[in-house]
C-alpha cells in the first residue's frame, strides 16, 4: 500500500458501474489471497501522491508535493486526465513499472533473439506492450555459419515470441500485446504478410509492414523493387511492388492484418536521429520508439471540456490541465522502475512522454458537430494544435525548472534552435481501450462503435453501454425508451430508424456510418499536430472491397499519416468491440 497518508476531505470519485467493475477486477492492489487491499479512492490517491512525490527531487519546483498530490488527485478523479494503465496499476507499488509502450531490438543471433524474448516476458509481466522489428534477422534458408545449418527466418521466430506471450499473461491483469514489424524489402516479406492467414496464428501480435519511400514509388510507377538480405546487405531478388501491395491489401481485407507504417516518414520526425533509426512502434502503433526506449502515455478526456454556457470548449481549463498533465507525465518517468538497465538509460536520456486525448466523439456530440464533417476536421486541428503548443510550452517551462532532456544537444530541437525542452516528444494519441471505460467516455479519437452496445472484456465477460449524450438528447425530445435502446443495440446505428429526427441522425453517427475517407481525414488532422503517432482504426463494413482498402492505404500516405490499420466488420471471430447483434 502507498505510504503516503490520505488527507481528509478528498472527493469520492463518481464512477459508472462498468468503470467500477474494471477497476475492481484489474486495478485494485491485491493481497496474497487475491483480496483487494485498497479501495478505489485509495488507488487514485496512491497514483496521485506517489507521482507528486517526485517533485521533491527538484529544488526549483513551484509546488509543495502534498498540495500537488491533491491537485493531481482532483484532475484524475474528475476524469479530466488519466495516465496509462500501468501507471494506475503500479504507481507507488513495489513493482513500480509505469510505462505502456516499449520497443526492443532483435539482432541477428541466437543469443540476441532469446535475450529479446526474455526481455519481452519481463515487460509483459509488468503490464507493458512490446514492439519489435524483425527486419535484422537473416531470411529463412540462409546459411548459419556456426552450425552449417539453415536459418528459420523472422516469421518462425515470431511464433516463439507469440507462445511466450501466451504463457506470461501478466498475472491476469493485462494481456501481453506485441507489434511485429518487417521491412517491405526483407526477402521473407511474403511469408510475413501471410503470417496470420490461419485463424489464431500469431494471435498475440499485431503486424505491420514497414513501407519505404522507394517501395511506394515503385508501386506508383508499377515497377519492381529489390529485396535485400539484412545480414549481408545482398540483393536477394526482386518483386513487383504492386503485387506485394495487393497481397498486403488482400490479407488486411481478410483479417485486418497486416497494417502498414511509413518508415521513412516516421524517421523524418525522429527527434534524436543521432541515436539511430526508429524501426518499430509499440503494439497499437501510436508510439514509434528507438530500440530499448519506453514511453508513458496519458490522455485528456475532451468530453469534460465542454462549456454548456458558452456552448464551446473551455480553453482555459484545457490549458491548465495540459500543463499539469505534462508535469505529471514527466514525474512518471522518474517514478517508474524499468525492467532493464538499458531501458532506464534510454528513457532518462530522451524523456519522451505521450499526452493525447480521449472522449473526442463525446465532445463532438456535445457541440452537435457531426464527426464526418469539415467542421469536425477543422475543430480537430484546432484542439490538437492547442494541445501540441501548450504541451511544448509546459515542457519548456519544465526544462527551465529541471533542465532539458539529457540528449537535447544532439536533438533536432537544438539543431533547429527551437530551444530546450524537457521531453523529446510530448504528444501521442493512444487507443485508451481501458482508460475510456474508467472515464466513461468514447475511446481516443474514434467515433462511437455503436450508440448502445455490448463490450467484451476479459474472460468472456460482457458489459452493456448506452452513450449518455445520446440518451440525454432522446430524453429531452421525449423519445427515450428501453425498447428503443434494444433496437439501437441490435442495429448499432440509428440512420435507418424512421422515428428519429434528422438533426439527431446527423450528429449521432457511428463508426460504420462514417465514410472511410472521414476516418482517415480525422486521423490525419490529429497527426498533423502530434509528435508521435495516432492510434486509429478505419472501420469498414463487411461489404468493403479490396480496392477500398487499397485506396485507404494510399490515401493514408497522401494525407501524411504515419501508418494505418483497417478493420472490416465481421472478418475475425473475436472482436474487442462488437455491435450487439443479439437476434
Ligand atoms: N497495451 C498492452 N496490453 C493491453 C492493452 C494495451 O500492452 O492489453 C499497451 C500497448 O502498448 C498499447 C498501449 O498499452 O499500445 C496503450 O493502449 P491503451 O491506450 O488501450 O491502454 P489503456 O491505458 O487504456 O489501458
Amino acid at each position: 500500500m502507498s505510504k503516503n497518508k490520505m488527507p481528509s476531505g478528498l472527493k469520492e470519485p463518481q464512477l459508472t458501474r462498468n468503470a467500477e467493475i474494471v477497476l475492481k477486477k484489474r486495478y485494485l492492489r491485491k493481497g496474497p489471497n487475491g483480496e483487494s487491499i485498497e479501495d478505489i479512492k485509495g488507488l487514485f490517491w496512491r497514483v496521485a501522491s506517489s507521482v507528486a512525490k517526485e517533485e521533491q527531487k527538484y529544488e526549483a519546483s513551484p509546488y509543495n508535493w502534498e498540495e500537488l498530490a491533491k491537485i493531481f488527485y482532483e484532475m484524475i478523479t474528475s476524469f479530466k486526465f488519466l495516465p496509462n494503465s500501468p501507471t494506475l496499476m503500479n504507481a507507488g507499488t513495489k513493482l513500480g513499472q509505469l510505462a505502456a509502450c516499449f520497443v526492443l531490438p532483435v539482432e541477428d543471433s541466437m543469443e540476441a533473439i532469446f535475450d529479446a524474448l526474455k526481455y519481452a516476458a519481463l515487460i509483459h509481466k509488468s503490464g507493458g506492450g512490446t514492439g519489435f522489428s524483425f527486419s535484422r534477422l537473416r531470411p529463412k534458408n540462409s546459411r548459419v555459419g556456426s552450425t552449417g545449418g539453415v536459418a528459420s527466418g523472422p516469421v518462425s521466430f515470431m511464433k516463439i515470441f507469440n507462445t511466450a506471450t501466451e504463457q506470461v499473461k501478466q498475472g491476469g491483469t493485462r494481456r501481453g500485446a506485441n507489434m511485429g514489424i518487417l521491412r517491405v524489402d526483407h526477402p521473407d516479406i511474403l511469408d510475413f504478410i501471410k503470417a496470420k492467414e490461419r485463424d489464431g496464428e500469431l494471435n498475440n501480435f499485431n503486424l505491420s509492414v514497414a513501407l519505404t519511400e522507394d517501395f511506394i514509388q515503385a508501386v506508383e510507377k508499377d515497377e519492381e523493387y529489390e529485396l535485400v538480405s539484412p545480414h549481408r546487405k545482398e540483393v536477394k531478388g526482386k518483386l513487383k511492388a504492386r503485387e506485394v501491395f495487393s497481397l498486403l491489401v488482400q490479407k488486411a481485407w481478410e483479417s485486418g492484418d497486416p497494417g502498414i507504417i511509413f518508415l521513412d516518414r516516421i524517421n523524418r520526425d525522429n527527434p534524436t536521429p543521432k541515436q539511430g533509426e526508429i524501426e518499430s512502434t509499440n503494439p497499437c502503433g501510436e508510439q514509434p520508439l528507438l530500440p530499448y526506449e519506453a514511453c508513458n502515455l496519458g490522455s485528456i478526456n475532451l468530453a469534460k471540456f465542454y462549456d454548456p454556457k458558452k456552448q464551446d470548449i473551455n480553453w482555459q481549463e484545457l490549458k491548465t490541465t495540459i500543463h499539469l498533465a505534462v508535469r505529471f507525465l514527466d514525474n512518471v518517468i522518474d517514478a517508474s522502475k524499468y525492467p532493464l538497465p538499458q531501458i532506464t538509460e534510454k528513457v532518462h536520456l530522451n524523456r519522451k512522454i505521450g499526452l493525447g486525448v480521449m472522449g473526442w466523439a463525446d465532445l463532438l456530440f456535445q457541440l452537435k458537430v457531426p464527426y464526418n464533417s469539415q467542421q469536425a476536421l477543422k475543430l480537430a486541428e484546432q484542439v490538437m494544435s492547442f494541445i501540441q503548443t501548450e504541451s511544448k510550452a509546459a515542457s519548456k517551462c519544465l526544462a527551465q525548472e529541471r533542465g532539458p532532456f539529457p540528449a537535447y544537444k544532439e536533438s533536432i530541437y537544438y539543431e533547429k534552435k527551437l530551444g530546450p525542452y524537457r521531453n523529446a516528444t510530448t504528444t501521442t494519441i493512444a487507443p485508451t481501450g481501458t482508460l475510456s471505460i474508467i472515464a466513461a467516455c468514447s475511446s481516443g479519437i474514434e467515433p462511437l462503435f455503436a450508440l448502445s452496445f455490448v463490450r467484451n472484456v476479459m474472460d468472456g465477460e460482457t458489459l452493456v453501454e448506452v452513450n449518455p449524450y445520446f440518451e440525454s438528447v432522446l430524453k429531452q425530445k421525449g423519445l427515450y425508451s428501453p425498447k428503443l435502446m434494444e433496437e439501437v443495440a441490435k442495429k448499432g446505428s440509428i440512420q435507418k430508424l424512421d422515428f428519429i429526427p434528422e438533426e439527431i441522425k446527423r450528429v449521432f453517427v457511428t463508426a460504420m456510418d462514417i465514410e472511410p475517407e472521414y476516418h482517415l481525414k480525422m486521423q490525419a488532422a490529429f497527426q498533423k499536430y502530434t509528435d508521435n503517432a495516432v492510434s486509429k482504426t478505419v472501420n469498414l463494413p463487411n461489404s468493403a472491397t479490396q480496392e477500398d482498402i487499397w485506396n485507404i492505404y494510399w490515401l493514408a500516405y497522401e494525407l501524411g499519416c504515419k501508418g494505418v490499420t483497417v478493420y472490416r466488420d465481421g472478418c475475425k471471430n473475436a472482436q474487442v468491440l462488437c455491435t450487439g447483434k443479439a437476434d
